[in-house]
């Protein structure tokens, strides 16, 4: 618990939100500021660590346990074709995991076809990349 994070006051209660999932470990609710798409909810583990890699393999369980329930409740309640998670943890440092129902040509296919673009001018990345990517990252010791 940390006195000046507001995801830890949810935990707690002593914030209100929105709140659409609760158990023993997790809590869910709707975001006061829906990026991704209307229904876009945030899916939080009550102990407070910054990045979600840093929660233990039982928490991260625990975790993404409350995010099916909360992407079930997403396909009942709209009906999309997908349903998507996102995780950065830049606005609030408590690890949290956003999950949102996404459409074919909906706010997902403009962002990945953004990111597609903006990737293409910044690098000279190919194929041939790829195998240094792949070298890279599976020599990288994981903890
Ligand atoms: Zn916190």
């Amino acid at each position: 618990m940390h006195d000046d994070c507001p995801f830890c006051k949810i935990v707690m209660g002593e914030m209100k939100v929105r709140e659409i999932y609760r158990d023993n470990n997790t809590v869910a609710f709707v975001d006061n500021l829906p990026r991704f798409a209307q229904g876009q909810c945030v899916v939080i583990h009550r102990r407070h660590v910054e990045q979600f890699y840093e929660l233990e393999d039982r928490e991260i369980a625990e975790l993404f346990g409350a995010v099916k329930q909360v992407a079930k409740k997403l396909k009942k309640a709209y009906d999309p074709q997908f349903v998507s998670v996102f995780s950065r943890g830049q606005t609030v440092p408590h690890a949290h995991i956003i999950v949102f129902p996404s459409q074919p040509m909906g706010t997902m296919d403009g962002f990945l076809k953004s990111l597609y673009f903006a990737y293409q001018l910044g690098s000279k990345s190919g194929e041939s990349n790829l195998d240094e990517t792949a070298k890279l990252i599976k020599d990288a010791e994981g903890h």
